[in-house]
């Protein structure tokens, strides 16, 4: 694998007096963080307390926990080109990919234990079966659903850990002992396409061994939103009256969450009444179809739930796949509907670009028009977009689109690479206001103020009174 500036660079570099300080301020105290694990697994200082990385003790600042954490700097472009390699075709909803199939495991024992088609459970244990991989980090649960970090080395054990956990988990957690505890080699990792960024920069620059622990395959799961535990405590036990031992699988399927029970009964609850316990950093989330992943698995756009939509992005991904359905372990149909996938990744990228009316008023200030103000702001929840993107999120044709983009461009709010707006950061930006307004007052009192001053008292002097007159000097 070529390996691709600026993110080695960075993930090689020590950044001096950076720190678990900074992870706090950057990260916990902004509700980004996604509870993956990758701070405590690297730092022996940092432990999960309450729900939340804590330092236990002094803070050497290497830099380590905020370089590595799933919610830091991940320069996507490059990170395309590093896993990618200009292969694939990007589609703006998707990520890039090479081909997108609906499947399905043709293994009796993973379909019963699997949420869906089984495809990722299956391709797991073709891969130890193969040699790909010596082990995969899994997240499997306790009795009470509490979601498990595990290392599973054999079938049985990716079985174990097969089906869906609708909470937010510390999957990354189990990196460490895969190294020091099982000195497995070759590894797989499963998870959300948060979690995935993470173990992308785990797998380019690792940072506890030069041997060991090599990311072999990862594979990420299709996300909405996640939950945080309570959802299990509260919502299952308290408000559904179901013991949570007593759950057999638990599945999110037009609009509702459903409980299925050990009896074979089946309970449901509206979406719309789980939102409370939502983990608060999904709401800033853009990525559905786990962009970075090896291969992407869920189950939107499958005809059925009892298939998997499976959109393959990567070399190492496509070998992968080819070689478990040539072996007969998966089955595939070309029958994936991609737009109820590009739907959904849609809604999930536009849910949070609606900005608080006083917010546009204010922009305004700086004399933009309207449009412009939400162009800005709305580029800004979407961290990055381009035109066909913007215009589908903001509902405006994409020609009105390009000309208000070019106007931002202009004044310096926005930045374009490779046909791909960012944003400036909102206090740089009105920093760079002020300073351009400073400047013009300054140019307006060296270039015009002293003729027109000359004028208007040569035609005006007549006019003034004793006041008018002490005004003017
Ligand atoms: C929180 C969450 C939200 C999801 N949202 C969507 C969605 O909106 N649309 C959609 O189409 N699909 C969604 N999925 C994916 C879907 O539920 C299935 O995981 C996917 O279709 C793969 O099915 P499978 O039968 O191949 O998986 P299986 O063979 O059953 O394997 C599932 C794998 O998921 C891993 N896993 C389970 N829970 C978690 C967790 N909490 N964190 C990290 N890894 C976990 C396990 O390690 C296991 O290896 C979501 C999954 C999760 C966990
Ligand atoms: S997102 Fe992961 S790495 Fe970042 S602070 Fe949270 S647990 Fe640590
Ligand atoms: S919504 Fe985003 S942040 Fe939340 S679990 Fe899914 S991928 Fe992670």
């Amino acid at each position: 694998m070529e390996i691709k500036e600026p993110i080695i660079d960075y993930l090689q570099s020590c950044i001096e007096g950076i720190g678990f300080r900074d992870l706090y301020d950057f990260v916990l105290d902004k509700d980004l963080c996604v509870l993956c694990g990758t701070c405590v697994s690297l730092c022996p200082r940092i432990d999960i307390k309450d729900k939340e990385p804590k330092l236990l003790e002094y803070d050497p600042e290497c830099s380590m926990c905020f370089k590595y954490c799933a919610r830091t700097y991940f320069p996507e472009e490059e990170a395309e080109k590093e896993f990618f390699n200009g292969q694939t075709r990007k589609n703006s909803l998707l990520g890039y990919y090479q081909k997108a199939n609906v499947a399905k495991s043709t293994d009796e024992a993973v379909l019963k234990v699997a949420q869906n088609g089984g495809v990722v459970s299956t391709l797991l244990i073709h891969a130890l079966n193969t040699g790909l991989i010596d082990g995969a980090l899994l997240t499997g649960r306790d009795e009470n659903w509490q979601p498990k970090p595990i290392i599973a080395r054999t079938p049985e054990e990716v079985l174990a850990a097969a089906g869906s956990r609708y909470t937010i988990a510390s999957s990354l957690l189990t990196y460490k002992d895969a190294i020091y505890e099982y000195e497995l080699e070759k590894l797989a990792f499963v998870g959300m396409p948060c979690q995935i960024l993470a173990a992308r920069k785990l797998q380019l620059c690792p940072p506890l061994s030069d041997k060991l622990g090599k990311f072999k395959l990862i594979i990420g799961l299709y996300c909405s939103s996640n939950y945080s535990y309570d959802l299990m405590r509260k919502t299952v036990q308290e408000k559904l009256r179901i013991p949570i031992n007593d759950v057999k699988k638990i599945d999110i399927s037009r609009g509702k969450f459903l409980i299925y029970k050990k009896d074979g009964s089946v309970k449901e609850i509206l979406i719309k009444e789980t939102k409370i316990h939502n983990w608060p950093s999904c709401q800033y989330c853009k990525d559905y179809t786990a962009d970075f992943a090896d291969i992407s698995v869920g189950s939107v756009g499958a005809p059925a739930d009892d298939w998997n939509s499976v959109i393959i992005r990567s070399d190492i991904g496509v070998k992968l796949f080819n070689d478990a359905v040539a072996a007969g372990k998966i089955t595939v149909a070309d029958t994936i509907d991609l737009s109820k996938v590009e739907k959904e990744s849609l809604r999930k990228k536009s849910k949070l670009t609606k900005m608080d009316e006083k917010v546009i008023s204010a922009i305004q200030l700086l004399n933009v028009s309207e449009v412009e103000a939400k162009t800005y702001t709305t580029l800004m929840s979407l961290g990055y977009a381009d035109i066909s993107m913007l215009s589908k999120v903001m509902k405006v044709e994409e020609t009105e689109i390009n000309n208000v983009l070019n106007t931002l461009q202009q004044r310096e709010w926005i930045l374009k690479t490779n046909g791909v707006y960012n944003p400036i950061n909102p206090t740089q930006l009105i920093k760079s206001e002020i300073y351009k307004f400073q400047k013009n007052i300054k140019k307006l009192k060296s270039d015009g103020l002293i003729d027109l001053e000359k004028l208007f008292i040569q035609n005006n002097l007549m006019h003034m009174g004793y006041k008018g007159f002490m005004d003017l000097i």
